[in-house]
């Protein structure tokens, strides 16, 4: 028996950045009939999606979509572009940033790391001035591509793509640059073409509001150019076998049918609601989420205001308090899901995500549960977050978006 069939009442608080919750809209889309993945609805579909989530990578050039993690558009990014033993400048910006440069040892990449040493360099975006050394010093251009996180889901810091981009040109160095926006996507701004990003990696189950299983592509004409000489072996992942197929909304194999009828549903809620008040809405969540834990008197694990995540919040736990045993006991009370601290962190914070499907009032329950949780574990709070977030929320009203 599956212990899932314990099912306390209400509604599960899923505050993890990602997966984040979907909305019911997106369920029932998903629970349509499978279809033929050869026939004409499929098609028209398939250029439905295509189409409109270039609207969201904001670039006129294509996206490809895979029924795969994020971990598998990584993948994909870089074995379309690279040679064996090429050398690949890296970022370390917190646990994600590290998972990309392990895989791209293990495709036989030669990634070098660049960042602040200890947690100094989990605790903000990319130095874009440390990459313009970096490639100032590499007089032969040996390097190949430069890759960074745009919203490090571990640490809740988001980094200046474009300052990045700049630092590129200022060099004039030829390396592609290559961007993780698997949680940014449709959360935080960003902006495919006119950041010069050669190939963006994005996935389903965070800004989208969709359930794991996708995950995306999008791919500028200098990456393309590069994948026509690119030696590393692929198969599966050639965007030179799915591209032609894309063109009349086909794969070369089968796609996640029920997952792009979710894709199709998100894409309409978001051109709905419209971009720009959707990530309004996240800014202004994060900063109602920052003040609950000012008010608490802990630490936001973001020191840089620049940098804070309008997609999740780290909260730093007092010296003495392991962060994992208030999550567990926050989820036992409230059945609320907070995010865990990961690697370098593990114990020393939690993760409040505020993505994707999330209002006032959902937020709200979240900071409620972590205040109870964090008051029944004994942690040294410095007054009520709650009450400074709601401060927040009802001085900063947003437009709504039925009337805007
Ligand atoms: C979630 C996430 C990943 C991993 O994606 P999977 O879908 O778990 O494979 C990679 N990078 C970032 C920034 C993420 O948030």
């Amino acid at each position: 028996m599956l212990t899932l069939d314990f099912h306390p009442a209400g509604r599960h608080f899923l505050h993890i950045p990602g997966p984040s919750p979907v909305p019911d809209r997106i369920l029932r889309a998903i629970s349509h009939p499978t279809i033929d993945h050869r026939g004409p609805e499929f098609g028209a579909l398939g250029l439905q999606v295509l189409d409109g989530l270039k609207h969201v990578f904001r670039t006129q050039h294509p996206v490809v979509i895979y029924p795969a993690s994020g971990t598998g558009a990584w993948e994909a990014a870089l074995v379309n572009t690279l040679g064996p033993g090429d050398a690949v400048l890296m970022y370390e910006t917190g646990h994600f940033a590290s998972l990309w440069k392990r895989l791209a040892e293990r495709l036989g990449l030669r990634p070098e790391f660049l960042g602040l040493p200890g947690i100094d360099g989990w605790r903000r975006g990319v130095d874009a001035t440390m990459i313009e050394d970096r490639l100032h010093a590499d007089r032969e251009r040996r390097i190949r591509a430069v890759c960074v996180v745009h919203n490090e889901t571990s640490t809740g810091a988001t980094s200046d793509i474009a300052a990045v981009r700049r630092a590129i040109d200022r060099e004039g160095h030829p390396a592609l640059l290559m961007v993780d926006t698997i949680s940014g996507l449709a959360s935080a701004e960003y902006r495919h073409d006119e950041w010069g990003v050669d190939v963006t990696v994005a996935g389903s189950q965070k800004g989208l509001m969709l359930p794991p299983g996708i995950s995306f592509n999008a791919v500028s004409p200098r990456a393309l150019e590069a994948a026509k000489t690119a030696t590393l072996p692929r198969a599966y992942w050639d965007w030179a076998d799915i591209l032609p197929m894309n063109r009349n909304g086909y794969w070369p194999y089968t796609p996640n049918t029920n997952l792009l009828y979710g894709l199709h549903e998100a894409l309409d809620m978001l051109m709905h609601e419209g971009l720009d008040h959707v990530l309004a809405r996240h800014q202004r969540l994060a900063a109602a989420c920052r003040s609950a834990v000012r008010g608490w008197g802990l630490e936001i694990q973001c020191v840089d205001p620049a940098a804070y995540s309008p997609v999740l919040t780290g909260v730093m736990m007092p010296e003495g308090v392991d962060a994992d045993v208030v999550r567990a006991l926050i989820y036992d009370h409230f059945d609320l899901s907070l995010g865990t601290g990961l690697g370098k962190v593990k114990g020393r914070m939690f993760r409040i995500g505020h993505l994707g499907d999330c209002n006032d009032l959902m937020l709200m329950a979240a900071l409620c549960g972590c205040e109870m949780g964090l008051r029944m574990a004994g942690v040294n709070l410095q007054g009520s977050g709650v009450e400074q977030a709601l401060h927040h929320l009802s001085s900063h009203p947003l437009e709504s978006a039925r009337t805007a």
